[in-house]
């Protein structure tokens, strides 16, 4: 069994087509995850250079406890966005944290830019570079196969990730696809990897033991396996999945409807998550290491064109693409708005920016900023069929007005008109209108993220509007979160992993000075990461928050504009204070 108290990275470079696996001290200051992608892009990151230049890192980076307890099933990726400019993260399930696990790594820098497309193969003692200029404009479900039938002999631990067109246009939307149902989704990593000819990445595992387990570490390992089967909060997860949200979110008066326009609306009942169990449910599916399996795969029925027998399509479904391309758009027929989650998984985009920014384009073209011209198609809420080629459109840029707008819905308002109404906070709205507290949170947070802190769950809760302690859950909730996204634990069972229950497998696995400093570790590491992003330009209070979210009402009324505006000013402050070198 290797030292794990060092970081074993590939290092790869497309430009020279060559790599080397390199160890990096700072296991106990940077744990891994999070902590280890701002190590790491502090030494290979160009501070003072755009996000495409060629030698940028694209980062992938897993925890210490990857694989050896349940959930511990994520990947932090870190790069510069090319949707502002600054160093960024997008964390994705699907199998591969095991797979870079299992090939005895902790985490892969690649950087350079390859002169052709390029598949890139990284297993156990391999590095191979696949021409794949071949796969240019294939969409991403055809990709994955290829690249699976092109690895059909290999065994253990397998993880294929991969771009679709949106990607190899430099699309700011452009989602890198991980194992087909999950994705690096936010923040255009599929155009970092655009940037650098890179189509696809497949890293080969093996499946011997990881470490040597002892009878205490089995028994943990078992308690929290019981814990995540049966409690209560994690089963949620498996039987109705995050779609339960779209009924209770619409009785808060807090779920996006119509660009924005409404935040409940009496349609729910055809498109809630029970509707979508009901007649649309195919199979669930999990991450590799996850017996919760909350991954819902639905399907849509299709009729060939040449002999008219039907086939079904397999489209992964979750809150946040139901309200993306359901509720935001209008559309409530569940098999529409799985036709177009299945061609946004294809172009290769992230399916709530893609969302909110066609729900722009709709009104836009409804006020007449826009027309027929820009759109390409009549969009209108609800029809469907329209959604699905402009899909299309944005992913390929396919005129003026697409280029512009697959830049980000902001660029495109600014240049057009109805700043207004684009639903925009850092970047496109998550599916929470739940009030000031996330719509100051995700506005400044670090990666603009619903997921940087629970404020969604926060305006749930909380009717009075006390700035103090808003502002203080914001700023611990994210130093827990780190500490979690260090791990990198899936974040639906934090209930689960207590400081207690963390502190014993880190003991178990090996890791006791991680384990004793994990107060200071969680604050620590939030620290670099922003300082990380500092540097590549972000100045905190600088995202604006549209009136289209001044003008909602939410279970707790009319929203409290100048409450909110205190709120968002102050936490920015508190970044600055806290985290500014
Ligand atoms: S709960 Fe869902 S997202 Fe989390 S690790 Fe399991 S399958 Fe993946």
């Amino acid at each position: 069994m290797r030292d794990r108290s060092k970081f074993r990275v590939m290092v790869v470079d497309l430009g020279l087509r060559k790599g080397h696996i390199q160890e990096f001290e700072g296991r106990d200051t940077h744990v891994g995850g999070t902590g280890l992608a701002s190590l790491l892009y502090d030494k290979f990151g160009l501070f003072h250079e755009p996000w495409d230049h060629p030698d940028q890192p694209f980062i992938l980076a897993t925890g210490p406890l990857t694989g050896l307890f349940p959930l511990m099933s994520k990947t932090v990726s870190a790069f510069r966005s090319p949707y502002h400019d600054q160093y960024t993260e997008s964390h994705a399930g699907g199998r591969s944290a095991l797979a870079i696990r299992y090939s005895g790594l902790d985490a892969i820098v690649i950087t350079g830019r390859a002169e052709r497309l390029t598949c890139v193969v990284i297993g156990q003692g391999r590095l191979e570079f696949k021409d794949a200029d071949y796969l240019r404009d294939f969409d991403v479900l055809k990709t994955g196969k290829i690249v699976r039938s092109m690895l059909s002999s290999s065994r253990g631990h397998r993880s294929i990730l991969r771009i679709g067109p949106a990607g190899e246009r430099l699309s700011s939307f452009a989602c890198v696809n991980a194992d087909t149902y999950r994705h690096f989704g936010r923040m255009g990593a599929g155009a970092v990897w655009g940037a650098k000819n890179l189509k696809a990445l497949a890293i080969l595992g093996g499946d011997g033991p990881l470490i040597h387990a002892s009878r205490e570490f089995r028994d943990l390992y078992r308690s929290i396996h019981d814990m995540v089967t049966t409690k209560e909060m994690l089963k949620k997860y498996h039987d109705l999945g995050t779609p339960a949200n779209l009924k209770k979110l619409n009785e808060l008066k807090s779920l996006p409807w119509r660009n924005l326009q409404q935040t409940s609306s009496p349609e729910i009942d055809s498109i809630s998550g029970e509707r979508f169990a009901e007649s649309y449910l195919l199979r669930n599916m999990a991450c590799a290491g996850c017996p919760v399996g909350c991954v819902h795969i639905g399907y849509v029925r299709e009729k060939f064109k040449q002999d008219h027998r039907y086939f079904f399509r397999q489209v992964a479904y979750d809150y946040e693409p139901i309200f993306a391309v359901g509720t935001m758009l209008e559309v409530t027929d569940p098999a529409d708005t799985l036709r177009i989650m299945d061609e946004v998984e294809k172009v290769g985009l992230d399916v709530m920016s893609t969302g909110v920014a066609l729900a722009w384009a709709t009104e836009a073209l409804e006020k007449g900023i826009i027309t027929l011209e820009e759109t390409m198609e009549p969009l209108s809420f609800g029809d469907g069929s329209a959604y699905i080629k402009a899909v299309w459109h944005l992913g390929l840029g396919a005129n003026r007005f697409y280029s512009l707008l697959a830049k980000g819905t902001m660029a495109a308002a600014k240049e057009y008109g109805g700043e207004d109404f684009a639903c925009v906070l850092g970047q496109e709205m998550a599916g929470y209108a739940t009030g000031e507290v996330f719509f100051a949170s995700q506005s400044n947070s670090f990666r603009h993220s619903h997921l940087d802190a629970g404020a969604y769950s926060y305006d749930q809760k909380h009717a009075e509007r006390d700035l103090q302690a808003a502002l203080d859950f914001l700023i611990q909730d994210e130093c827990k979160r780190t500490l979690l996204n260090s791990m990198v634990v899936c974040l639906f069972a934090r209930a689960v992993y207590t400081d207690e229950v963390l502190a014993d497998c880190l003991d178990a696995a090996g890791f006791q000075e991680i384990s004793r400093s994990m107060d200071s570790l969680g604050k620590d590491i939030t620290g670099y990461r922003w300082q990380t992003r500092f540097r590549t330009g972000y100045e905190p209070g600088t995202v604006k928050i549209p009136r289209r979210f001044l003008e909602i009402e939410t279970w707790k009324g009319k929203i409290d504009e100048p409450f909110l505006e205190r709120l968002r000013s102050a936490y920015a402050n508190r970044l600055k204070e806290l985290y500014s070198e």
